[in-house]
């Protein structure tokens, strides 16, 4: 699994973050989006996948 973000389109609603916040995390400062691995472990693939399919930006792709 590959995981790629665009922090241009996020809405900093944090989805991702309560989805899997071992892949994700926020800026502090304004939310956006910050991806802590592009390659996520097979353990945390689910949460990821529920992460971009909650996202309302459509700011998480995933290349399985
Ligand atoms: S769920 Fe999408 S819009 Fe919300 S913070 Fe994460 S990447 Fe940004």
């Amino acid at each position: 699994m590959k995981v790629t973000v665009d922090q241009n389109v996020c809405a900093s609603s944090g989805n991702c973050v309560r989805h899997a916040p071992e892949v994700f995390d926020q800026r502090d400062e304004d939310g956006v989006v910050i991806l802590l691995t592009a390659h996520p472990p097979a353990e945390h693939a689910d949460a990821a996948r529920k992460a971009a399919a909650a996202c309302p930006a459509m700011a998480i792709h995933i290349e399985e």
